[in-house]
């Protein structure tokens, strides 16, 4: 019966463990096992690596309880993994293999990725029709996985007899290294030509400098090409750009359209981490949420993790999730990042204590949000530049000097009596070179 072995485990487990820690970590863990081992997969490697903290020892006393201590137990962060639903099955209907978690509808939009959404949504309604290849590209973390399967999640919904194949290159490269070994390509080029439909491959830019995978894949994507099936391929770079792609590979990639993801905007971000808090129940106060996001701004995994990170803390100190707690919990994640004492330098500063942007600080608009940062850069410019009213007002979006000089004056006087805003006044202070 080893297909019982985790919820035998789980089982001890949870009666060994605090119970924030067995929600939060063993709870959702899903589990490959056989004869010998047993396989942990994790969302990510946060998640793993608390897993291995917290609950490696009392799961290994677990495994010597229940007599399994000769298992072997591996853990690992979840990949995408080959999709491959056999047409025409009745069950494939009501089953989508692919992840309800990485769907259109989870996906935000915002300016930095609107494009290659609606690239991606019309290929799922349309595929092989309007865009062969789709080809999107951007830096790590923005996305790119999460259209790709929601592509196939969408497909597999709607078209369920379509057959869709989703690896990352370095399987297809590695299945066909094996085709190769055990003299089975006949079989590899059935697979990836005439039987596939949709053909989502990862991260191609792993096929750099990996000349007979180009070749094949070459040959792959003529075939599709010409019956007219869908090929979508990421990447993170510019299929040009690609050092070491082969120029007839590299012309292919722009035959259809390519579009970019790129790093999100601060309302963005905060969208993107209100979502995920939803889904997973964590209730993420807005000043919380806008202190991650203007914080870490590049990365949306980084962005994801972070909220893991503090829902840990939180769960594990049994606290609740404030800006302070963030604070402590992303000290190391959170790069400290210093401006020279500009006046550049002060705006970007002030922009990214309060996750603004510098366009606003210096626009007409007079949202209460921004009106304050406003004047803390008045302030700031004033007092460690010596800057007249005139010039500041010029600086920050023509503004009248008495408008600065009235500025000025408030946070001077404010910041004696207002605790709150003399800690931020210094914490920018800080950041100066
Ligand atoms: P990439 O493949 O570009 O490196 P991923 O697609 O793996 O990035 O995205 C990293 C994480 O960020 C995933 O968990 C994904 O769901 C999430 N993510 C990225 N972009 C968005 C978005 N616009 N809305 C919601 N989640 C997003
Ligand atoms: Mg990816």
């Amino acid at each position: 019966m080893s297909s019982n072995s985790w919820l035998r485990i789980r089982e001890r487990l949870k009666g060994s463990l605090p119970s924030h820690v067995f929600s939060s970590l063993v709870e959702s863990t899903s589990c490959f096992e056989n004869e010998e081992s047993l396989e942990l997969s994790f969302p990510d490697r946060f998640v793993k690596e608390s897993f291995e903290e917290k609950c490696l020892t009392p799961m290994r006393s677990a495994l010597k309880e229940l007599a399994m201590e000769s298992k072997k137990v591996s853990l690992s962060v979840l990949k995408p993994t080959v999709i491959r639903p056999e047409p025409n099955t009745i069950s494939n209907l009501t089953l989508n293999p692919f992840d309800p978690k990485y769907t259109f509808e989870t996906f935000v939009i915002g300016s930095s990725n609107q494009f290659a959404h609606a690239a991606c949504q019309a290929v799922s309604k349309q595929p092989g029709q309007c865009y062969n290849p789709l080809f999107i590209f951007g830096g790590a973390g923005l996305g790119k996985t999460h259209l790709l399967r929601a592509i196939g999640y969408e497909l597999h919904k709607n078209q369920s007899n379509l057959r869709i194949l989703f690896l990352t290159s370095e399987a297809f490269t590695n299945e066909l290294i094996q085709a190769i070994r055990v003299d089975r390509m006949r079989d590899f080029r059935e697979k990836y030509r005439t039987g596939c439909d949709v053909l989502l491959l990862d991260d191609i830019h792993f096929l750099a400098g990996k000349e007979r995978t180009q070749e094949e894949f070459f040959y792959t994507f003529n075939y599709l090409h010409e019956s007219r099936k869908q090929i979508v391929i990421t990447s993170d770079r510019y299929p040009k750009d690609i050092q070491g792609l082969e120029n007839r590979l590299q012309t292919r990639f722009e035959w259809g359209l390519v579009a970019d993801v790129q790093p999100p905007e601060v309302e963005t971000r905060v969208a993107i981490l209100k979502n995920k808090a939803d889904e997973q129940n964590i209730n993420l106060p807005d000043d919380v949420a806008h202190y991650i996001a203007s914080h870490v701004t590049s990365n949306i995994r980084e962005l994801e993790g972070s909220l893991h990170r503090l829902q840990m803390h939180a769960s594990l100190n049994n606290s609740a999730i404030s800006v302070e707690l963030a604070q402590n919990t992303l000290r190391d994640l959170v790069p400290k990042i210093r401006h020279e004492l500009t006046a550049d330098g002060v705006l970007k500063l002030v922009a990214l204590t309060f996750g603004l942007k510098i366009t606003d600080l210096k626009s007409e608009k007079k949202a209460r949000n921004l009106s304050e940062p406003r004047q803390i850069c008045m302030y700031l410019l004033r007092k460690h530049l010596m800057m007249s009213y005139p010039d500041i007002g010029t600086f920050l979006g023509n503004r009248h000097h008495t408008t600065v000089l009235h500025g000025v004056n408030e946070i001077g006087a404010r910041s004696k009596m207002d605790p709150e805003l003399e800690n931020n006044i210094s914490k920018i202070e800080a950041l100066f070179r």
